[in-house]
């Protein structure tokens, strides 16, 4: 082997979202997966929703929820009164003069 090129390998702990956990080879002492052999639909033969470490909510929160029906309707109603909605649903009321 050449020297001072190679990186330094771990016996690394890999860690599942489902609670498993199990020892590979690395040069990462730590490793945290979403899947595994224990979880995967493959393995369990069991279909599930692939959506552990909240992936989904992430992506909701950042970009939103699909457009249904109901939500495009909405617009369009609010379109119609020319009101665009407010940025903050819960503004905090002016306090009452004393
Ligand atoms: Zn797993």
């Amino acid at each position: 082997m050449k020297e001072k090129i190679h990186p330094k390998w771990y016996e690394a702990t890999v860690v599942c979202a489902c609670g498993n956990t199990f020892k590979t080879g690395s040069t990462l002492q730590n490793l945290h997966v979403e899947i595994c052999s224990a979880c995967h639909p493959f393995f369990t033969g069991k279909q599930k929703f692939v959506d552990t470490e909240g992936r989904v909510e992430k992506f909701m929160t950042k970009y939103g929820s699909v457009t249904s029906k109901r939500s495009k309707k909405a617009k369009s109603e609010s379109d119609k009164a020319k009101a665009p909605e407010p940025a903050k649903a819960a503004e905090p009321a002016e306090p009452a003069l004393t």
